[in-house]
């Protein structure tokens, strides 16, 4: 008996690690959401709309990294996503540019990144968003309007996520969690090579991944690993591309429209 009450407690406290920790970080795919199926055929071939499609995501940037990512990108002839924060110096809002002159998606990710103050209420939450949205519009002349809520839909910090989704939704903006990770924001000492490795055993299993990665200071190891991730994904086939308004929506949690 005692060793089952201590077994509990043990489950217990690894869950309250687990769920304290999502809170500062995205670090997890919650519910295990594999790629939601397109509709089509299930044929796959190369450079068709029947392909595997990877969108690369990189949240909380700009950062020291984000040049560096965009040269990989670059090189490679690779758009992706960048969910952004609200960062004022001259350095960010160059990157912010050269971020849209460069045929990404310029997408929202909140203005302050701070949970406690965007999750207070849905007034502090639409306030800290259109912040956001004006600024790069401000900025880049373009007006973003695809959202990722830190944390994610499924974060715990928010008690109830489904006002702020109603918002969004009201809002006329498109939210998008992901159903692939690295891990990059979790430790940031795992190494290039299994990072990318967590990302291909998610990514292996579906039609449509939507990666999560993230443009911090700390995650330089994301960016060493960058240039490998994608000719791995081009050699075995997957098509490359940055979020649009027409990509299928991975969401943890929605509501009914
Ligand atoms: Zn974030």
């Amino acid at each position: 008996m005692k060793r089952r009450t201590a077994g509990f407690v043990m489950i217990l406290l690894f869950a309250l690690g687990f769920f304290s920790q999502i809170c500062s970080y995205e670090k997890v795919n919650p519910l295990g959401i594999a790629g939601q199926e397109d509709g089509e055929s299930g044929m796959l071939a190369n450079n068709s709309i029947y392909s595997k499609k990877v969108y690369l995501t990189f949240d909380d940037g700009p950062s020291d990294h984000t040049d560096e990512i965009l040269d990989i990108l670059k090189k490679n002839q690779v758009k992706a996503t960048f969910f952004v924060v609200g960062k004022k110096t001259k350095k960010a809002q160059k990157q912010y540019q050269r971020i849209v002159l460069e045929g990404h998606t310029l997408a929202m990710h909140s203005y302050s990144h701070n949970y406690d103050q965007i999750y207070s209420s849905v007034e502090a939450f639409g306030k800290d968003l259109k912040m956001l949205q004006d600024y790069l519009y401000h900025v880049t002349e373009i007006k973003p309007f695809i959202y990722r809520f830190p944390g994610g839909s499924s974060n715990t910090c928010a008690k109830n996520i489904k006002p702020f989704i109603q918002y969004v939704n009201s809002h006329g903006l498109l939210y998008f969690d992901w159903n692939a990770l690295s891990g990059d924001a979790l430790d940031f000492s795992i190494s290039s090579e299994k990072l990318n490795e967590n990302i291909l055993k998610d990514v292996r299993k579906q039609k449509n991944s939507i990666v999560l990665m993230h443009d911090l200071h700390e995650t330089k190891n994301t960016v060493a690993g960058l240039d490998n991730l994608i000719k791995i994904l081009k050699k075995e086939g997957y098509q490359i591309l940055p979020i649009t308004r027409n990509t299928k929506q991975i969401h943890h949690v929605s509501v009914d429209k």
